[in-house]
């Protein structure tokens, strides 16, 4: 016989949502697991109308209509006991969700992680080899810092695993002008070996009890008797206990859209993100430094005072791919300013834009060494990208959000600020979270509610991030400042 869970008042108080009607969430009109497309809708508010075209998805709907959405729907209310095995079923591969999933198995709890990368894990730890020049190019997170003691264990324990190196090229600001000033850095800085998607692709190699699906857009969620199916594409592709969306932007926006998640669905829809452009760009000779400079030869630089460049960074140096001859690896990006005035649809640039984007830039690179106009050298290869949803530019400030009602969570970098560190941070939080949630039973929901309600503040650092223990305020002074024009 079917049993109906009814929200009752309390709930809605407690949830602070408008009580727009009693919902009633009826295990047996499921449908993730026969049809989705043609089955009833997972839940079904009694005043509330069934869709007229069960065919016509969520997705690829107005912005407008997406936010409308997410402030109107019901709350999912879980109400069966935690299952003695549960499973999480983690949407998003980043650092984020790939530490939540070691962080659960550490807890002796199982996961999936569902990840959309076609060439393997990591989001925006992203690196690109291109055969069989031997190019390479991390084209997002270029390098970390590690402050916090458990991120600088997790980090220690990539070193012994030969993961991560320590980056030691002299990095600093850049000058519009080729001044050059070498920042000071009370921490270490690291790499991935070979850059970050490998280590990305690396960081679940000894785990046991996480199952990783790649390439796979989840597209729909769908709570139905105690658990939440996750589907892509009308496929069902597994049952969880509890769901994380370790992703954001757009998609995490029309995922939620309709989840029955409105307050995870509203936190996530204050997140405001920042656009960047990346250059990679491949020289036949190293980039021409003038004399003055070569005693301090620098392998990446924070650019100030250029509209279009905000960091450069020579890849095949910090990858150790080329210490001497052979191509030249940079990664330029652009300031966040440049990349909203600048931004397309990442999936559709124009090729005028992409065009005019690349000579602005590497016209930035130029100015920024201080070189005569014309006189930068051509790449002998480039590939331009838009990260549409680059870096987080505000953040509640809490290293995870969890709606134990509707048994979700958030985590990503954007938490807790913008950089590897806050990601991991966050997602080691939410396992941690999850398990205690998991180890009470279910039993006290109320008691492990997390940043449902907390505001957002802006957020402060370079347009690439923040790294702690490398402030510009903490630079060395002037006398040690280097003029890389002549
Ligand atoms: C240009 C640039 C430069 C940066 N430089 C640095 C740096 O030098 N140092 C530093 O520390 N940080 C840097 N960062 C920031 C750093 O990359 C991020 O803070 C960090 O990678 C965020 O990790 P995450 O797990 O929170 O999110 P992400 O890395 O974005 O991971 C989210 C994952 O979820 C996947 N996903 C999305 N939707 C779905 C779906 N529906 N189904 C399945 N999977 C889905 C995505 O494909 C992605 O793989 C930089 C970022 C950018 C863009």
């Amino acid at each position: 016989m079917a049993t109906a869970h009814l929200i009752s008042p309390f709930i809605f108080r407690h949830l602070n949502i408008p009580k727009t009607g009693t919902l009633i969430f009826d295990p047996q009109s499921s449908p993730a697991s026969s049809n989705l497309q043609n089955g009833p809708t997972r839940m079904q508010a009694h005043n509330r109308p069934a869709r007229k075209n069960p065919k016509r998805s969520s997705y690829g709907t107005s912005r407008r209509s997406i936010l409308k959405k997410s402030y109107t729907q019901e709350q999912v209310v879980f109400t069966t006991p935690v299952s003695n095995d549960p499973v999480v079923g983690i949407i998003g591969g980043g650092m984020a969700g790939l530490v939540c999933s070691l962080y659960l198995e550490k807890g002796g709890i199982r996961s999936t992680v569902f990840d959309t990368g076609m060439h393997g894990l990591g989001g925006r730890m992203a690196t690109r080899i291109y055969e069989p020049q031997q190019l390479i190019f991390d084209h997002a997170a270029q390098f970390f810092t590690a402050s916090e003691p458990q991120f600088i264990e997790l980090v220690n324990r990539w070193l012994e695993n030969g993961l991560i190196r320590q980056w030691q090229g002299i990095i600093g600001e850049l000058e519009a002008g080729g001044q050059f000033t070498p920042l000071h850095s009370s921490s270490q800085r690291y790499v991935g070996i070979n850059g970050m998607r490998p280590l990305a692709d690396s960081i679940l190699s000894e785990a046991h009890m996480v199952n990783v699906m790649r390439p796979c857009w989840i597209n729909t969620l769908e709570p139905f008797n105690g658990k939440w199916h996750l589907s892509a594409n009308g496929k069902l592709c597994g049952q969880f206990d509890a769901i994380v969306i370790a992703h954001n932007g757009k998609c995490a926006n029309r995922l939620l859209s309709s989840s029955g998640l409105p307050l995870i669905a509203r936190q996530m829809k204050r997140l405001e993100l920042s656009s960047i452009w990346a250059l990679l760009a491949a020289f036949e000779d190293p980039l021409p430094f003038p004399e003055s400079s070569l005693a301090f030869p620098f392998e990446g630089a924070f650019v100030k005072g250029i509209d279009a460049v905000s960091w450069m960074a020579n890849n095949s140096k910090k990858l150790s791919a080329n210490q001497g001859g052979g191509p030249h690896c940079w990664t330029f990006f652009s300031t966040a300013a440049f990349g909203k005035r600048n931004k397309v649809p990442q999936e559709n640039i124009p090729n005028t834009t992409a065009e005019r984007v690349k000579i602005s830039m590497l016209e930035g690179v130029e100015i920024a060494l201080g070189l005569s106009e014309g006189s930068l050298k051509k790449p002998f290869y480039t590939r331009l990208q838009l990260w549409g949803a680059a870096l987080p530019t505000n953040s509640p400030g809490i290293p995870c959000i969890f709606d134990p009602y509707g048994r979700a969570g958030l985590c990503g970098d954007w938490l807790l600020g913008s950089n590897l560190e806050a990601a991991a941070i966050s997602g080691m939080a939410m396992a941690n979270h999850i398990a205690d949630y998991f180890q009470s039973g279910g039993a006290r929901p109320d008691d492990f509610s997390v940043g449902l309600h907390t505001e957002f503040q802006q957020l402060h650092g370079f347009d690439i991030g923040q790294f702690p223990g490398l402030n510009p305020e903490k630079r060395i002074d002037n006398s040690q400042a280097y003029c890389v024009s002549s």
